[in-house]
């Protein structure tokens, strides 16, 4: 079996198919040089206050640079026997001979295939050069950080996670921050409106400056970066753009496999070749939550899948449960993201900037978006698998002790 793409999705499917009972042959294939590691870190600690700081003071008298965890720790690794090949980049995808080309000149058969290639930062046309960042792997957030450790400001194009997350490392290391966003309010495929606003005040408190419904066409050169803002001009030391991802689907495409904003795949993760398997933030597959064929960009959904695919490879029958989950740090704010928020919120305000905001449509409950409340977060799932819905007055209530509703629920049968 051999799997192209070392990072979560990848990984998982090792470690799922070890854990199956599979003990032949796996290969791994990797375009970046290094072991598979935690993406999500690479705009929090990979980043944080202190890292920057160790940048400045320069490597003698610096501790150790924090690098992102891995995902695999050493006797892990050894545990998974891997034909690893890091720093190599498949190039095709020979379907009638069931080989692969890799960029080093190597050819590798394969019984089964699975494509775990994530995706790549969208970028902005026409921009480059050293003030010039994107970030999606490791290689980008060391250069980010380098570049962070010297500036002053820092100029984002992109309200969404990435760009909000290192708004607030950035912040947070004494730069000043300014963010551009097309739209009209933060987060806007994920976030309702009411949680966006409580996003916004945050980071406006933190003192980030915003400019809404701005197209940005940012210029940069040697000295630093421009921008035009309804007729003023925004200068900055360096541009973190954070417009989104494009998924690595050429491969797919190229050995023509059905691809449409992401290799196409079943309920299980396998493509119309049934000796092909697409996984994680590459692939797109029927979601049993919302009914529409999605792709989810998100670390649980990443391992999740990659589970569900790996079983089926070695036999398995069950269909992938997505019940969409995504968490972000910025500051001392954590946000969770469960299910689909859309519909009337219901607010539960714990007093002490612990606020859950629960989603119902058609009186069931959809999804849930929690400030500091990752707790809630938890019971909101297994309500969401269960398809139950608590009273609004009881979620509304803080001093309704979750853990109990759950309780009294699971004594009558509700949930499990
Ligand atoms: P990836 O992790 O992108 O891995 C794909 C790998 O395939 C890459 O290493 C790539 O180099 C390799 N590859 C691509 N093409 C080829 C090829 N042709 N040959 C060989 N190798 C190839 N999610 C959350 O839930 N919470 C968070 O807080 C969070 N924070 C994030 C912060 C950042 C900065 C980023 C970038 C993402 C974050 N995510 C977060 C999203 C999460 O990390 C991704 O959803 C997850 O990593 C997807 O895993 P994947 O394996 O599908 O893709």
């Amino acid at each position: 079996m051999v799997i192209v793409g070392a990072g979560q999705a990848g990984l998982s499917v090792a470690t799922a198919l070890r854990a199956g009972g599979y003990d032949g042959g796996l290969t791994l294939i990797g375009a970046e040089p290094h072991r598979p590691y935690e993406r999500p870190a690479l705009s929090k600690e990979v980043l944080a206050k202190e890292v920057l700081a160790n940048e400045v003071l320069g490597e003698a008298d610096a501790p150790p640079r924090v690098e992102p965890p891995s995902l695999a720790d050493p006797a892990q690794w050894r545990a998974l026997a891997l034909d690893a090949r890091l720093g190599c980049r498949v190039r095709g995808i020979d379907r009638g001979n069931r080989e692969l080309r890799c960029d080093d000149g190597a050819v590798v058969p394969y019984g089964t295939l699975f494509l775990a290639t994530g995706g790549r930062a969208r970028r902005l046309p026409g921009l480059d050069g050293e003030r010039v960042h994107y970030l999606r792997n490791l290689d980008d957030a060391r250069r980010l950080r380098q570049a962070l450790a010297r500036a002053r400001h820092l100029l984002v194009v992109g309200g969404g996670w990435i760009g909000l997350e290192v708004a607030a490392t950035a912040r947070r290391s004494g730069l000043a921050v300014t963010v551009l966003e097309a739209g009209s309010r933060l987060c806007e495929r994920a976030l309702p409106a009411d949680a966006a606003a409580q996003l916004l005040d945050y980071h406006r408190a933190q003192g980030v400056v915003f400019h809404f419904n701005v197209t940005a066409r940012p210029r940069a050169d040697a000295s630093g970066v421009y921008c035009e803002v309804g007729g003023q001009r925004v200068g900055a030391d360096h541009l973190l753009v954070g417009i989104g991802l494009v998924p690595e689907t050429e491969l797919a495409a190229d050995a023509g496999l059905a691809v449409d904003d992401g290799v196409l795949v079943d309920a299980v993760g396998r493509t119309d070749d049934r000796r092909i398997f697409a996984v994680g933030d590459v692939a797109r597959f029927p979601s049993r939550f919302s009914g529409a064929v999605q792709r989810l960009e998100s670390w649980t959904h990443a391992r999740l899948q990659a589970e569900v695919a790996a079983a089926a490879a070695l036999g398995g029958r069950a269909g992938y449960r997505d019940l969409p989950w995504f968490w972000s740090d910025q500051y001392d704010l954590n946000v969770q993201v469960v299910g689909a928020p859309t519909g009337e919120g219901v607010s539960r305000d714990y007093g002490d900037g612990r606020r859950t905001l629960f989603y119902l449509r058609d009186g069931a409950l959809r999804g849930a978006v929690a400030f500091n409340a990752g707790r809630d977060i938890g019971f909101v799932r297994r309500w969401l698998n269960a398809g139950h819905t608590p009273h609004p007055a009881a979620l509304a209530d803080p001093a309704r002790d979750l853990a109990a509703l759950h309780r009294a629920l699971r004594e009558s049968g509700h949930v499990r």
